[in-house]
């Protein structure tokens, strides 16, 4: 197998959910916001940064010529599975052994700064392993375990919200999907089940995800907001 060329780093943009809780007529990364669709914005976000090499998008079985269209002539598009992290290992399979490393993003998450792609590969570039951007929480959490009472308060400032584009060495990342970790809600945790320390990096309020119909309003001022200035949109720095 050829060797990773060292600092490479390839982007796999999920997208294969059919986004249900949002309640569009189509799935999620065909829904448009400010006039494009969340495939697109995602895809151009890591097409354009300078730290990324090539892109993986998983888009639903169905929906390949479309995504295929609206991804561009350099982005690779395969088919995804039926849970996320079927996807993601088929984003994986199709990446090409040179890329040292890999970064896994929500394309539910169309608005991820540049800077913290930046953040994500410079930490691998590093010698980190598996890197995640973190988030504090501002609501109260409370632990309600089995119960159905309200349950007891969570210290918030102990708490942090995860985010994606979550990065790894791609060899790491790959033998952690071969292995398999039952439960593993995300790629962090897939890793850590295989002993891997998860480095963190700051995350932003602008990569929050697309869930509900309230949440494409906050995506309009978004895009919004990044339009008028590209320093939100992050560059390489
Ligand atoms: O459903 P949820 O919003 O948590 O999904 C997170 C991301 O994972 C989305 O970008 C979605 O398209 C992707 N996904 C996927 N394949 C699935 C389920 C979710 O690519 N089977």
């Amino acid at each position: 197998m050829a060797a990773a060329v060292p600092g490479t780093a390839a982007a796999i943009l999920v997208a294969a959910g059919s986004g249900q809780r949002l309640g569009a007529d189509v799935p999620k990364a065909f829904v448009r916001v400010a006039g494009r669709t969340l495939l697109e914005h995602a895809t151009g976000r890591f097409a354009a940064h300078p730290d990324i090499g090539p892109v993986v998008v998983v888009a639903p079985a169905a929906e390949l010529a479309r995504a295929a269209e609206l991804a561009g002539p350099d982005v690779l598009v395969v088919p995804g599975g039926s849970t996320r992290q079927e996807s993601v290992a088929c984003g994986l399979a199709a990446v090409g052994p040179a890329a040292a490393f890999v970064l896994v993003s929500d394309v539910a998450r169309p608005f991820v700064p540049g800077a913290v792609i930046a953040s994500v590969v410079a930490a691998l570039r590093g010698g980190a392993v598996a890197v995640v951007p973190i988030v504090p929480i501002h609501d109260t959490v409370r632990h309600r375990g089995e119960s159905t009472a309200l349950g007891t308060v969570v210290d918030r400032s102990t708490l942090v919200a995860v985010q994606t584009p979550q990065g790894f060495r791609r060899d790491v990342l790959v033998a952690a999907h071969a292995g398999g970790a039952p439960g593993a809600t995300d790629d962090a945790m897939l890793v850590e089940a295989f002993g891997h320390p998860v480095v963190p990096v700051p995350g932003a309020d602008e990569s929050f995800k697309i869930t509900t119909p309230l949440d494409l309003a906050r995506a309009e001022a978004v895009a919004l907001l990044s339009a008028s200035s590209p320093a939100r949109r992050g560059g390489s720095g």
